[in-house]
């Protein structure tokens, strides 16, 4: 079993994840389906979401990583290669813009933003890596 939880990690993790979005997480080590498993919730009133203690776990072997993982309702305000804005809800209703590094496709940003259409973003140990509504 592995456990790790850094910076390391997070490349790891980026890698895990095929860009296209379909097939999401591919292990590392046997190249098996992997699954993001959602434990506990992450108390923190100043974020507009519900943090989870999660892992990763392969659905063949025993590969596993722990990390932490959240889903962020927003749109695209803005973007680069490396960073996204999205601009979403506080649980108060006020307007909150959060920065993020991500692993996403930049025709897929470039029109969620021209569509300003809510999604669903999936945020891995703070990297938006997947898109899911
Ligand atoms: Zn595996």
């Amino acid at each position: 079993m592995e456990m790790v939880y850094n910076k390391k990690n997070m490349d790891v993790i980026a890698n895990l994840w095929d860009r296209t979005g379909e097939n999401s997480m591919v292990c590392p080590k046997c190249g098996s389906k992997m699954i993001l498993i959602q434990l506990d919730p992450i108390q923190d009133y100043q974020n507009p979401y519900v943090a989870y203690d999660s892992i990763i776990e392969c659905t063949k072997c025993e590969y596993e990583i722990k990390t932490e993982s959240f889903t962020i309702l927003g749109s695209v305000k803005s973007f680069d290669l490396k960073e996204i804005e999205i601009a979403s809800w506080s649980p108060s209703g006020s307007r909150v813009i959060s920065c993020y590094e991500h692993i996403l496709d930049y025709s897929l940003l470039k029109k969620l933003k021209d569509s300003g259409e809510l999604k669903e973003f999936l945020v891995v140990n703070k990297q938006v890596v997947q898109i899911i509504g």
